[in-house]
């Protein structure tokens, strides 16, 4: 695994070189996790172009950086970032890119005030890196996309444990906290999100959080829910029927299973993320439910449950091969219920130019009658 960390450092080392910077201060968890293999609440790395890079954390987290990265240099200080500032002063080092997306307007206050020693007494540089980091990120290693595939397939389970749960008089939350525990029963060290469970008219909520609402005959119920493996988030939505659907249900249904089909069939490698929203929305506009559609259809997963590249109208950019993503529309009624059926996929270059979508969560999309 170090050998790996080694990899995407030097991967990173070459961003911070691009950047101009004389070194980049890392302070996000899952960057510092993704760069050196340390899990801690408490680290920071200091990366140079040439990579020689040194990694900071408390001595609650001391014996396992030393053991997840031994090839990474070890300052041990409760305030890891400020130990890096000085010691990057120390090495001559004044333009420091630092993480704007996670370094507070007081942090950077304070790091700002911190002077060098002897002839290098000025303050540092500090520039924004931007997503920089995090780009890195986006397109996965095998390693990984087995990680996600694990807890992926330990989503599916799960629910499909706990179907029986999904019946006349289970309340929204007593179905959430049975499903969260099937998560772990099968091996889940967490349950990605809080889940979402949204029956009869709260289906009308995107993110309704589950509450006291018992299920009823009639009702469409949607999950939405993911286990978290080896540090990796699973996203799934699906929705079932209790009892007999109305016709009007059977109607969004199919159309949410049609435009989740066709913007799975769109994903390939050099596809615009527009593009991959537009067939799926298309096909909801046509059917009259396009002010029912209020969110973009999908977004990566990896170390973050939200992450790089986010597909909606309003987004720019392309998928590539060993990206994973989800796929989630959804038609949305006020004050009637709503339908939502996600899931997640890796980007594969396929054979020629065509590539496709590799499903990691696989179970029925057919609209389930409890
Ligand atoms: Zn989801
Ligand atoms: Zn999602």
């Amino acid at each position: 695994m170090p050998q790996m960390h080694a990899l995407r450092r030097e991967r990173a080392a070459a961003v911070v070189a691009g950047l101009g910077a004389d070194a980049a201060l890392i302070t996000s968890g899952v960057n510092v996790r993704y760069l050196t293999g340390l899990v801690s609440s408490n680290g920071a790395l200091l990366l140079p172009p040439d990579g020689t890079a040194v990694l900071a954390t408390d001595s609650r987290y001391a014996g396992t950086a030393e053991r997840e990265s031994p090839d990474t240099e070890l300052v041990i200080e409760r305030d890891v970032a400020a130990a890096l500032v000085r010691r990057a002063l120390a090495s001559g080092f004044r333009t420091i890119a630092f993480e704007d997306r996670d370094l507070t307007v007081q942090r950077h206050r304070e790091l700002t005030a911190i002077t060098g020693t002897g002839p290098a007494s000025a303050g540092p540089d500090l520039v924004p890196a931007g997503g920089a980091i995090d780009e890195l990120r986006m397109v996965k290693d095998e390693a990984e996309i087995e990680l996600l595939a694990r807890a992926c397939a330990i989503t599916g389970e799960a629910f499909s444990v706990v179907l029986a749960w999904l019946r006349p008089g289970v309340s929204e939350r007593e179905y959430a906290v049975a499903l969260e525990r099937a998560m772990f029963d099968l091996g889940a060290q967490a349950a990605a999100f809080d889940s979402i469970v949204a029956s009869g008219p709260n289906g009308a909520i995107p993110h309704h959080v589950p509450g006291d609402r018992q299920f009823r005959a009639g009702d469409l119920v949607t999950v939405d829910c993911g286990a978290l493996f080896g540090g990796y988030h699973a996203d799934m939505t699906r929705t079932v029927a209790i009892g007999k659907p109305a016709a009007w249900q059977c109607e969004i249904y199919q159309i949410v299973a049609q435009a989740q089909a066709a913007g799975v069939a769109a994903v390939k490698p050099g596809a615009d993320v527009g593009d991959v929203d537009a067939v799926s929305r298309d096909l909801i506009e046509a059917a009259g439910h396009g002010a029912h559609f209020t969110h973009g259809l999908g977004h990566g997963v990896g170390l973050e449950i939200h992450e790089a590249p986010i597909i909606g109208h309003d987004r720019t950019g392309t998928l590539a091969d060993r990206v994973p993503i989800t796929i989630e529309p959804g038609i949305y009624l006020p004050g009637s219920g709503g339908v939502r059926i996600e899931d997640t996929l890796v980007v594969r270059a396929g054979a020629g130019a065509a590539g496709s979508a590799q499903p990691l969560t696989t179970i029925t999309r057919e609209l389930l009658v409890l």
